[in-house]
């Protein structure tokens, strides 16, 4: 049995990003203290010591599709773009039962639990086959069974074809947001206003996947313009936005323009989108992401995440931020800070969560990882690691190496005579 969850009162000489070091109080799932590392006394049973640990604020998961993870091996799919993705996995989905999803949907929200995920919104199909709330309903289990040590959001995903009167059904039964794949559809205007209106009707806000190609269609704009007007407490967000990463300067300053008046949040998801696009362009084969720098610069709420994992639109993920983070780096160009915060706080800002992280009065989601600053954390991803979900210890991973020692120094060899110390240092 595990001794977890483990509520915790003292983190103790943890290393912050900044490299300082510090002690940090917890009370009622908030951080309430933050003084010298080393200069708080010892609570017995519920101080964690993390000396030689980086303390960061919780990664969240800005955009998951837990009822499709972990089904890359029993599809077992050709490699390929979304359209291939997606003719796979509707042709699984008609064999899914709600425990089935529950399965994988339990067994991959616990790996990212296990890696330092504290809060997840995930995207589930309305079927189209079968009860269409199959994957609605297993994903309603799954959080209740989970609450307490994860945070679930859910989107209802409808494709063009799914009715009304299913997608409504789904908030009816506790999803939270309205969802979908207007770039998809016949008409992408027509399905982008039929899904809003179904969230203006529930009172919901919309995570829509949005203009998930390197052309085509590109409804961003509308969409931001269409929820302008919408009160400020109903979420909007856009994931993918591959288009508008194509696009020249005066068309995309005139979307983000529209992107920020509508506070919409855009969220980019670099490994599923470097895997999804560029199959047609096999020279020059692009990157597949969002205008990530641009949608910074202009000062809109940005997230990033993870996406699918090990199933048709990818086959790869480990459910780690910190390998989103390293990805946002390697192909989105941004700073460590910059891709560490998109994986959390920036998310935490696009989901409107609470803020967290070491601030007094914020919320105690917290990550330690084995190391010494960013920098080691996010290039290395260390496996040691405890992650604090409301100021509870949640789960703990540690990790032993045993390498063979290296060979004792050899004997330097003889210089010839006639070498200079210099030239031996050229040669
Ligand atoms: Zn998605």
């Amino acid at each position: 049995m595990s001794r977890l969850p483990l509520r915790l009162s003292l983190l103790q000489n943890a290393t912050l990003a900044d490299g300082s070091t510090c002690d940090v109080s917890l009370e009622n799932g908030l951080v309430t203290g933050i003084a010298p590392a080393n200069s708080t006394p010892p609570q017995p049973g519920s101080t964690l010591d993390l000396t030689g640990f980086l303390l960061l604020t919780a990664p969240a998961e800005p955009h998951a599709h837990l009822d499709k993870a972990l089904s890359w091996d029993a599809i077992n799919p050709p490699m390929g773009d979304l359209v291939s993705a997606i003719m796979a996995w509707r042709e699984y989905a008609a064999t899914m039962t709600t425990e089935s999803i529950a399965e994988r949907a339990r067994a991959a929200a616990l790996l990212a639990l296990r890696q330092g995920t504290t809060a997840i919104r995930s995207h589930v199909d309305i079927l189209l086959t079968g009860d269409a709330l199959r994957g609605v309903k297993a994903l309603l289990q799954v959080r209740d069974e989970l609450r307490g040590l994860i945070d679930i959001e859910l989107v209802a995903l409808a494709s063009s074809d799914a009715p009304d009167a299913d997608i409504e059904a789904a908030i009816d039964l506790g999803v939270d947001l309205v969802g979908g794949a207007p770039h998809l559809a016949p008409d992408p205007s027509a399905d982008l206003q039929r899904l809003l209106r179904i969230a203006e009707r529930k009172g919901v806000g919309v995570d829509i996947h949005t203009d998930e190609g390197l052309d085509g269609p590109l409804t961003l704009g509308e969409l931001a313009a269409t929820v302008r007007d919408w009160p400020a407490d109903r979420n909007r967000s856009a994931g993918h936005c591959v288009r508008l990463g194509t696009l020249e300067a005066a068309e995309l300053g005139e979307v983000l323009t529209e992107v920020k008046a509508g506070d919409v949040g855009i969220i980019s998801l670099p490994i599923t989108n470097l895997y999804l696009q560029g199959w047609e362009h096999p020279v020059a084969t692009p990157r597949g992401l969002t205008a990530i720098r641009a949608v910074l610069d202009a000062g809109i709420r940005f997230a990033a995440g993870a996406d699918n994992v090990r199933d048709p639109f990818n086959p790869v993920g480990r459910s780690d931020a910190l390998e989103t983070a390293s990805l946002l780096v390697t192909a989105g160009h941004l700073t460590l800070d910059e891709a560490y915060t998109a994986v959390s706080d920036g998310a935490r800002s696009v989901m409107a969560l609470p803020p967290a992280g070491v601030v007094v009065g914020a919320a105690a989601e917290l990550l330690a990882v084995r190391g010494v600053s960013l920098s080691d954390v996010i290039a290395n991803g260390s496996a040691d690691r405890y992650v604090i979900h409301a100021g509870n210890l949640v789960a703990q991973s540690s990790v032993s190496y045993d390498v063979a020692e290296p060979s004792p120094p050899t004997a330097l060899p003889v210089l010839h005579p006639s070498l200079n110390e210099t030239e031996v240092m050229l040669s």
